[in-house]
Formats: structure tokens, sequence, C-alpha cells
């Protein structure tokens, strides 16, 4: 028996971000919206992104100035909208002789960025300037560099809150329910479809006047695109995730891969510095989880290590990878992957509207324009209004109680209302943060009565500490444990198959699984060795 109604008017297919942005959109519009997922809420690339609100530099250069105008303007609405959940941040691009794009290409590049954003807010820097904002910069042929501000985002958490506020509005969402297939008429007319639940298996259909498929690198496993020459091609990017103890820096660093010039970077977010990203074709099976291999793992430890030579980093120093698919729709497979335009595209079809491409800066967009293409199968779809509001503003004042004004914001930017609740009642020693991490333990109880299934859907989604401590916040289990169980009602029993399957899980999907144990115990011996007794010990190659 499954939870939900026989009918409705739109059924959203895909629990990412552009899933839950047209969920969001439909359900404040009045209209009986219900989205499926087939795992968790965000499980597919919207979390695994570069976690930025961008307008996209590179994206100019390639001559896409609509995606960055449109990008630029979300990230300033975003930025005004969702204080504490997209933060502005600044940017560094050091110039080196020859070495990547020069002096003036970066200057246009930055007038036309802040022209489009009607604010001058990039500044050349001289080398001694960068030094000083990126202390263990590489020295050797630094020219100089710019200063420029971008935003960034706890990409999950943004899903979140669009499907939180989606449901207040009156949606419904259900994740771990995948859709089967797409039922239609004897005219061919969709009329809902067939679904079940992954995992007490149990099925049902929902019949919808129309149908949006939003599964992103997945979509044409539902529906094949219309366009014989054009067809999704999943692009594979990973990160290296290393704790801010080891590569300290306080703004994010843009700079091109001494192997093959591709821009690439390091960013400081949460409590942690992500270094990514690659863009290589994706060939294994989409039915498994995207996983960092070791050549892409090498890759980026060898550009951050050309930008920080004096900070000898290693493979064992690392907290986490993640690897995530970019759905981008390609005429041709032989274009380099970065030259790939990041437009998103749609296909219509008697009912059914299929979404792909597009970013997590430019969701909203995406969204209305799905939601555009659905209004002829949608007759209670008001008039469109892309200039209201994406988030309600008001701001929400703190309760007695509250923690600093920083830590208020940054509750009320991830939960809106629900800020309110975590204060509430909590214990003094909850309202500080995990070690290692800006969470709060208060945050733990509430976020696991958010759909939470899987002891992963709370590590890795609902909070991101499964990405931002050692070993997936093994050493934190314990009190995780105390304060999730009994709003979980999971017996001890419970609790521990859910340690063993998110352990399990962690190190396939975010370890380095093709390390073997005694190599990474070797590994971390040396490492060891190398901290306590100086430099000159030298180990495998991490
Ligand atoms: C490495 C990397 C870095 C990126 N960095 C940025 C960035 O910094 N800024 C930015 O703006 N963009 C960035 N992007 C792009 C952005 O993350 C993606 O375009 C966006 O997240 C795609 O969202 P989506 O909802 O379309 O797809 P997804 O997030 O993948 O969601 C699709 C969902 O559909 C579900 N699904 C599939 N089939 C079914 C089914 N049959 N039934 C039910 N559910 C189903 C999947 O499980 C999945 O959760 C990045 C992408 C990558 C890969």
């Amino acid at each position: 028996m499954i939870d939900l109604p026989e009918n409705c008017d739109l059924v959203i297919i895909g629990g990412g971000i552009t899933g839950a942005g047209i969920f969001h959109e439909t359900a404040r519009m009045g209209l009986k919206v219900v989205l499926l997922e087939q795992h968790d809420f965000a499980w597919g690339t919207s979390s695994r992104s570069s976690k930025l609100i961008h307008g996209g530099l590179r994206y100019l250069k390639e001559g896409h100035v609509l995606l960055t105008r449109d990008a630029v303007k979300e990230r300033e609405r975003l930025l005004r909208e969702a204080p504490g959940l997209v933060r502005p941040i600044p940017f560094v691009l050091p110039i080196y002789k020859d070495r990547g794009p020069g002096r003036w290409t970066l200057q246009a590049g930055l007038s036309v960025y802040d022209l489009l954003a009607q604010k001058r807010r990039h500044r050349r820097l001289a080398p001694e300037e960068v030094v000083a904002q990126v202390p263990f910069i590489e020295r050797k042929d630094l020219l100089g560099g710019y200063e420029f501000w971008d935003a960034q985002v706890d990409d999950a958490r943004l899903v979140l809150r669009l499907i939180r506020e989606g449901r207040q509005a009156g949606g419904m969402a259900r994740n771990y329910t995948v859709v089967q297939t797409i039922e239609r008429d004897a005219q061919g007319m969709v009329r809902g479809v067939a679904l079940q639940d992954v995992e007490t298996q149990a099925c049902a259909d929902i019949e919808a006047s129309a149908v949006i498929n939003a599964t992103g690198c997945w979509a044409e496993c539902l529906h094949p695109q219309v366009h014989a020459q054009r067809h999704m091609r999943p692009l594979r990017g990973s990160h290296l995730f290393f704790p801010h103890t080891v590569l300290p820096v306080q703004c994010a660093v843009s700079f091109t891969h001494p192997e093959d010039q591709r821009p690439v970077f390091v960013i400081p977010w949460e409590a942690a510095v992500l270094v990514g990203t690659t863009d290589l074709d994706h060939t294994p099976d989409l039915a498994l989880e995207p996983t960092i291999t070791r050549a892409e793992a090498d890759y980026l430890l060898a550009g951050a290590r050309a930008l920080f030579p004096s900070l000898g980093l290693s493979l064992n120093q690392c907290l986490a990878a993640q690897a995530g698919l970019r759905p981008v729709i390609s005429s041709n497979s032989e274009r380099a992957p970065s030259e790939e335009s990041r437009e998103h595209d749609i296909w219509v079809d008697n009912g059914l509207v299929t979404i792909a491409g597009g970013k997590l800066t430019t969701y909203r967009r995406v969204a209305l324009d799905a939601l555009k293409a659905a209004q002829p199968f949608l007759p209670g779809l008001e008039k469109i209004q892309p200039d209201a509001p994406g988030f309600e503003t008001a701001e929400l004042a703190p309760p007695v109680g509250a923690p600093e004004a920083e830590t208020w914001q940054r509750l009320t930017g991830r939960y809106g209302q629900g800020a309110y609740a975590i204060v509430a009642g909590a214990k003094d020693e909850d309202l500080q943060c995990i070690p290692g991490t800006r969470t709060l333990w208060a945050e733990l109880p509430f976020v696991a009565g958010e759909s939470v299934r899987h002891l992963s859907d709370l590590m890795l989604r609902r909070v991101r500490i499964g990405l931002l401590l050692p070993e997936g916040g093994k050493a934190q289990l314990n009190r995780i444990g105390r304060l999730i169980r009994p709003v979980l009602g999971w017996n001890r029993r419970h609790w521990r198959r859910e340690v063993k399957a998110y352990r399990n899980h962690w190190h396939q999907a975010h370890g380095f699984s093709w390390q073997t144990p005694v190599a990474g115990r070797l590994r971390r011996c040396f490492q060891w060795l190398k901290t306590h007794f100086g430099r000159r010990v030298s180990g495998p190659v991490a």
C-alpha cells in the first residue's frame, strides 16, 4: 500500500534540483502535484556538484553569453532571497608566465561578467596581493592575478528546501519510489505513471494530466530524445575533499591544470576544501552509483600539488571523494567534454515533457521553461511569473536562546521556518557544532524527520558530515545514533544494520575503493612517519 493520491494534475519524475524546482513552483501555484524520486532526494548530480551558484565565467569564453547572463541574474536573486544558504565567495585567478589565459583575456571576461551583474566587483592583484590572499600558492613565475566574486551553496540543502516548501504549499513528494513506465491512452496521450516503492516493492498507478521527466542523466531511459541526432552524453565530474587544516585557503582559487590547461579550482566549502573537477565521458552502467577513478584522483591531486607545492598534499589526507554526472545533451560525441554546452533542452510528447541539462544555478529558469512547455496539458496552471520571488524573503527573527546571528542565518537559510523547531527545546550542548563541521548537533533530530529512510540519507544529504569528517564521520556515530534513533524509531539492531550499510556504502562511493586495505594502511603508516619524522621518509605513491 502506497500513500499517494489516485490522481493529480502533474507528476514530476526525479528529485534533483530540476524536479524540486518545478515541484516548488507548481505547488505554490496551487496545482495538485506529486514528485517521485527513485533513490533519495538529491541523490543524483544535485548533491555532487561543485556547490557554486555562479555565472560561469568560462561559459563566456565559449560564447554562451545568454547562459551567463541568466546565471548571473539567478545568482543575484538567490543571494538576495536565500542568505545563509547561498553565500558570496571571493575567487582569486592567479596569472602565471606562459600559462593559462593572459591578463587581457581575463580583464575582458571579468568586465563583461560585472556588466551582466551591474556591479563592479573584480580587481587586479599584484603578485604580493595574490600571495597575501592565498598564502601557500606557488610563487614561481607568478605575474599577479584577479579577484572576483561568485556564490556558493549547500546543493542538497537547496533541493531539500524547495521540497520542504513545496510540501508546505500542498505538494506531495516521495523518495525511494521509482517510476517504471509512463502510461498512455489509446491516442497516445499521457494519462499517468506506474510506480514502485523500491523497498517494500509495493506498486501503484497515478493518473495525471501531465508528466514531467526531470531525471537528469536518466532522461532517455524513460523517454528517448525526439531529435535523432541529439542524445544524452553523461559527463562525469569528480571532487576531492580535504580538511581545511591541510589545505588552508580562505578564498576559492581558479587555475589551469598543468597537464591539459583545463580550468580547475580549489574551493573552501563548509569546514573543508574541495578540489575539482574532472570532465570525462561516463561509460559505466547508469544504474550504478558513479565513483571517482584512480586516474581522476591523481589528476586532481597533481593540479593541487602544482598550485601548492609546499604543502606536500597526498591522497591519504583526503576526507572523501565524490563523483557526479553532468546531464549534457550532445549532437557530437567527438567534441571535447568541456566544450559541450551546459544549456538545457526540452522535448514534448503528448503530455510528457522531458527536460535535461542546465545548471544548479539556473534551476528556476529551467523549472519555468518546463512548466511553460507543460502548460497546454495543464489547464489549471496560472500565468507563469518569472519575476515573482523564488523564496519568501521575510527575515525570521531569532527566538530567545537562538545561537549567534551567523548560525541563526545559516539555519534559516537551510530550513526556513524549521529553524525555530531546531532551536526550541535544544540542550545547550546540542547548540554546539559537531567538531570539524558547522552543523549543530541539534540539527540532527530535525533532519531525521525529513523523509530519512537510511543513515546515508542523513549523513550525505540532510547534513553533509559524511563528506566533511574523516571516514564518513565514523567517530561521531554513537552520539548521532543517540540523537536520531528516537525520531526514526530504530532499535539497536536496526541501528547496527544501518551503520554497517552506511560504512560499506561510504567506502565504495566516497572512499578510495581502488586502494586495497593493505596499501591504504601502508600509506597511512608512511604518512604518520612523515608527519612525525620530517619529509625525508618517502612512501608508496599516494
Ligand atoms: C561535477 C559537477 C559539478 C557541477 N557543478 C555545478 C556548480 O557548481 N554549479 C551549477 O550551477 N551546476 C553545477 N553542475 C551541474 C548541476 O549539478 C546539474 O546540472 C544538476 O544538478 C542536474 O540536476 P537534475 O535535477 O537535472 O539531475 P539529478 O540531480 O541527477 O536528478 C535526477 C534524479 O532523477 C532520479 N531518477 C532517475 N530515474 C528515475 C525514475 N525512473 N524514477 C524516479 N526517479 C528517477 C535520479 O535518481 C536523480 O536523483 C555540476 C555538475 C557536475 C557533474
